[in-house]
């Protein structure tokens, strides 16, 4: 078995990636408070999320937290659902949705992120119970793994990125391959 999917994410003919001057980006989370079936831990549970891509990029991935939405270059957002007719556009369930919102050419085959909306469910997307703290780290882990530029999902079941329906089977960590993938998509920051 390949040691990484990197292969994978230029399939469509463009990498993504931030650029380096936007560390540590920027994240705003929003207050989830008034939605049914928040759970205050699940911030928590975000929040760490982000540290363990930083983690998985050998430190070079940094966050901080944005002073205001927009002073930031991650949102994150809580719901309820995903609106079925706006952001699943595959017609799958998917655990949570991630949005590309700023975006500039930076080169051939290259494309610069500036600014990503990630939106997360508090309800699992197949019979709509509350997700648990696991299937809530499983959703941020993945999410925050598109929002750095993972536009793609893995064959593998058994990494983070692969497709939602069986990402809450596996543990709630970074696979060795998520960790090889992030490490060679920003290998030139150094
Ligand atoms: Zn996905």
């Amino acid at each position: 078995m390949k040691q990484d999917y990197y292969d994978l994410l230029s399939s469509d003919g463009w990498l993504m990636r931030w650029p380096k001057k936007k560390f540590p980006l920027r994240v705003y989370i929003e207050d989830g408070s008034n939605i049914a079936g928040y759970r205050p831990q699940f911030r928590n549970i975000l929040l760490n999320a982000f540290y363990s891509w930083t983690d998985a990029s050998g430190g070079k991935l940094t966050f901080t937290k944005a002073s205001s939405k927009l002073e930031s270059d991650v949102v994150c957002t809580w719901t309820k659902t995903l609106n079925a007719d706006t952001e699943l556009p595959s017609g799958r369930p998917n655990a949570g949705a991630s949005f590309y919102e700023e975006f500039e050419e930076a080169g051939t085959g290259n494309i610069n992120i500036l600014k990503v909306r990630i939106k997360i469910p508090v309800r699992r997307p197949t019979d709509g119970l509350i997700v648990t703290d696991g299937e809530m780290k499983c959703t941020c882990l993945h999410e925050i793994g598109h929002a750095l530029g993972i536009d793609i999902h893995s064959p593998n079941p058994s990494d983070m990125m692969c497709r939602f329906n069986n990402a809450f089977k596996v543990r709630p960590v970074l696979s060795v391959r998520d960790v090889h993938t992030i490490q060679r998509l920003y290998s030139t920051f150094d």
